[in-house]
């Protein structure tokens, strides 16, 4: 086959010829070495960022590795601040978090706190079958109240649990629950981002020689709050589109390339980062927090240097504070209305400081 896999492999940073066409990616060996990857055209699809949230239902891998690169080399980013938080990971101090699938509410299971008091209704009228940011906040505020939050599926599913929900139980069990006749402790978890690098609808970037599909890019195709099972479906759509274009293109062979070796987080830090994006940069976000977030971010990039998972936090975060209105993923409790629909749009100015600009979408768009 002309396809040659590799893997156990980290891409570091895109190679950028003189010309800022994008060359292939500098990688990382689990040895440790590095070398480079040439290529006339690079798909990049690393997937999410969950994994800078302290919880999250994604894989640790998921740490926004391929915006933080595309940044770095001049792409341009689309609506990092969109983040969309499960509202029912199961909260049994796993990473990833397992999830209690929302079909357990489409059975008719209910939240309630730690009294048994069903808890939606004060929130939504369409109570626990609410849509995914209002139950996230609703669980949000219960947490935060102390009174917890809990799902509910005794009678709704009850002695048929196993059969129906194999992997749910499963999780439940690993923790010493059983859903047949407790109540399982749930919290929001990040889930999916919504933003990332910029594409048409071809999955072309901002950059000669770039692409990008998956959980990575921006199509816009999701707005601000992707509707469930749409992602799997953005992903083939736009992954076949860029390979029907780049099947028979003509490509351009970049010149001599070069990237610079980006630092890695250092353990400690990386933590520090999580909590910090679950606690500020969460569910409900506001300016006092997410300054003060971008102020620790200054200090630990002092410290670490330009390491990508504080490239992707900070775009999420500065993202999140230039928007000043709640919408989908994005609540901010000091501007809970919502503006007329507009784009964040971010990328490096000259100086390598983020230039964040907002575009106002039209009806129809
Ligand atoms: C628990 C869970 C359930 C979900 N359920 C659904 C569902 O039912 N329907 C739906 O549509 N969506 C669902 N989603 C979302 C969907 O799974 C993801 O959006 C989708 O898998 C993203 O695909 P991707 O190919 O973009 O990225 P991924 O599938 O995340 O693949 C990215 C790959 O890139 C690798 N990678 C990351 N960084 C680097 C690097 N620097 N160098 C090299 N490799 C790197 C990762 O290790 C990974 O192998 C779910 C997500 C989760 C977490």
């Amino acid at each position: 086959s002309h396809i040659e896999v590799i893997e156990g492999v980290k891409a570091l940073a895109l190679l950028q010829d003189t010309n800022g066409r994008i060359a292939g990616v500098l990688a990382q060996e689990k040895s440790g070495d590095h070398f480079q990857i040439r290529a006339a055209e690079t798909v990049l699809c690393a997937g999410g960022s969950g994994g800078l949230y302290a919880i999250t239902t994604n894989p640790k891998s998921s740490q926004g590795d391929a915006v933080a690169m595309a940044y770095r080399a001049g792409a341009l980013i689309a609506d990092p601040e969109f983040v969309q938080f499960h509202p029912t990971a199961i909260d049994i101090g796993r990473d990833p978090s397992p999830l209690a699938t929302e079909a357990l509410r489409g059975e008719g299971a209910h939240l309630v706190d730690r009294t048994g008091r069903a808890f939606m209704s004060d929130y939504h009228k369409l109570g626990d079958l609410a849509p995914r940011d209002e139950v996230a906040r609703a669980i949000h505020a219960e947490r935060e109240a102390g009174r917890g939050a809990f799902l509910d599926c005794r009678k709704a599913i009850g002695a048929h649990f196993p059969e129906h929900f194999p992997t749910v139980f499963d999780a439940c069990q690993s923790a010493s629950i059983d859903p047949r006749i407790a109540p399982i402790p749930v919290a929001p978890a990040m889930h999916y981002h919504m933003g990332g690098v910029v594409t048409d609808l071809w999955a072309r970037t901002s950059l000669a020689g770039l692409s990008a599909c998956g959980e990575s890019a921006s199509t816009g195709a999701h707005g601000a709050n992707r509707l469930a099972s749409n992602s799997l479906l953005e992903a083939v759509v736009f992954a076949e589109r860029a390979a029907r274009r780049l099947k028979d293109a003509t490509l351009a062979q970049p010149g001599e390339a070069t990237a610079i070796s980006p630092p890695e987080m250092d353990e400690p830090t990386m933590v520090e980062l999580r909590k910090r994006m679950h606690s500020q940069v969460g569910v409900v976000r506001e300016a006092k927090g997410l300054s003060a977030t971008l102020d620790w971010m200054d200090a630990a990039t002092q410290k670490v240097g330009p390491a990508r998972a504080l490239v992707a936090a900070r775009l999420i975060t500065a993202g999140a504070l230039a928007r000043e209105e709640s919408r989908g993923g994005h609540y901010r409790s000091d501007f809970p209305g919502t503006r007329a629909p507009h784009r964040t749009f971010i990328r490096r100015d000259d100086n390598g400081a983020p230039l964040i600009q907002h575009s106002a979408i039209a009806d129809g768009d």
